[in-house]
């Protein structure tokens, strides 16, 4: 048996990626560390989206070979791709594992090192393990790859083209990650939108499909692009355990910059999706990614996205400030925008962006909706506070008395207003008494 610590830098997918390659190393009989200290193999999946991330990487591969320099070092992800030299030539590394051949890396770390593997006798039927980390929510990678070219992105030229998985193969990992416990699975690409374009098939073939042949209480998409969505997407929402959540990066809310963004989508399409998705999806929950301060964003342009972003309406806005990533088309475009600048439409997108999840938050005191309990902490009163997300991606805290084990149950919550800072969550009351809990949660 062989003992490999994983850890993983970035978005979603390289998330699902890690864990996918814990529960095969699992299933080949290997075990997982929880330190890098214990591990005879080290694996990091590493990101570059931007310059910061990319150092970032670096530092961490320093790092790891520092805690463990008589392990074996491997670097995956998009800093292997796109800086495969820089980075075998980094101390402590042994092998480096680019993106198109990430399906793969089990097989590559078996054939490089001496991967003494154990009978598989931990695997149980149908292969999936509990691994370290989230045991709720699991991600689950449907594709790679995209065909777009947004101007500010190096996602694409790390990831190149677009493929996808089998409905099979996704289908029976949703169905063994929920036999082994998991409630809710996350569907997490590149260009999720892009689904089966490689296999003559879309995102709502894939949906449907998961619908009708898996059990799992929860399904979520992860990020989609505002376009490349089939016709009646949204009326898959009537399905009750396709979750009210979507997120749909706008990036900006001005024609001009989304033309120099190499967005295939306007102000006015985005709009329309948006009242299609709210039309079809009750108690809908709509979060966004916006780059403030784009190459060449004059004031007039800043203006026309602070008004378009106030009439949209957002549960919640992840704000980032454009920085040149090398080796994208914005980082060589003229008219960068000053540091002050950008710091200062920061802060006023902030601002809306926190009015918004506090109007966001208060269509919901006085509700009840489903929860999904993650974690509980103790309190000083000897009650546990559980905090989990709702149905619609809301995050909602609670107290039950001690020795009642919400982890990884699905109940109803009657949701109030937070009572004091942080205002990023609601208040959950059981609607019935707690004692009760243990019969009826699952049934
Ligand atoms: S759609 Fe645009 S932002 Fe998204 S991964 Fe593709 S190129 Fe990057």
């Amino acid at each position: 048996m062989t003992t490999i610590y994983l850890t993983t830098l970035g978005c979603r997918l390289n998330e699902a990626e890690t864990s996918r390659w814990a529960r095969e190393f699992q299933n080949e009989g290997h075990a997982i560390a929880r330190a890098p200290e214990e591990a005879e193999v080290i694996v990091l999946n590493s990101c570059a989206v931007t310059t910061e991330a990319a150092r970032k990487s670096r530092q961490v591969i320093h790092r790891l070979h520092r805690q463990n320099p008589g392990a074996h070092l491997v670097v995956a992800g998009c800093y292997a791709e796109l800086e495969p030299a820089q980075v075998a030539a980094l101390t402590g590394v042994d092998l480096v594992v680019g993106n198109q051949e990430k399906e793969a890396l089990p097989r590559r770390m078996a054939a490089t090192f001496d991967l003494h593997a154990m009978p598989a006798l931990a695997a149980r039927p149908g292969g999936a393990h509990m691994v370290a980390g989230s045991r709720t929510r699991a991600f689950v990678k449907v594709q790679d790859g995209c065909r777009n070219h947004c101007t500010f992105c190096i996602v694409t030229i790390a990831r190149g083209a677009e493929r996808s998985r089998s409905l099979a193969e996704v289908t029976a990992e949703i169905n063994a990650l929920h036999a082994a416990g998991y409630q809710e699975a996350v569907l997490t690409g590149v260009h999720l939108g892009g689904y089966g374009s490689d296999l003559g098939v879309d995102l709502a073939t894939l949906v449907e499909h998961l619908l009708r042949h898996t059990d799992i209480p929860r399904l979520r998409l992860s990020s989609l692009e505002p376009w490349d969505l089939p016709e009646g997407f949204f009326g898959l929402w009537q399905h009750p355990r396709l979750m009210p959540h979507l997120h749909l990066p706008l990036q900006a809310g001005c024609d001009a910059t989304l033309r120099r963004m190499a967005r295939r989508c306007t102000t006015a399409r985005y709009a329309a999706l948006v009242d299609q998705a709210r039309a079809a999806i009750p108690h809908l929950t709509l979060t966004t990614d916006l780059i403030v301060g784009f190459p060449g964003e004059s004031e007039a342009e800043w203006a026309q996205t602070a008004a378009f972003v106030e009439a949209l309406g957002f549960a919640h806005i992840h704000i980032f400030t454009f920085s040149a990533r090398q080796g994208t088309a914005a980082s060589r475009m003229r008219g960068q925008v000053p540091g002050e600048i950008k710091r200062q439409r920061s802060q006023q997108m902030h601002a809306i962006a926190a009015r918004q999840k506090a109007a966001h938050l208060a269509q919901f005191v006085g509700a009840t909706r489903p929860v999904l309990w993650e974690s509980g902490a103790d309190q000083a009163d000897g009650d546990v506070q559980w905090s989990g997300y709702t149905d619609n991606y809301l995050r909602v805290v609670a107290l039950a008395p001690a020795g009642l084990d919400l982890q990884n149950r699905i109940t109803p919550a009657y949701l109030t207003a937070p009572s004091g800072p942080p205002a990023d969550r609601l208040h959950g009351v059981f609607p019935f008494p707690t004692l009760t809990l243990t019969q009826t949660a699952h049934e």
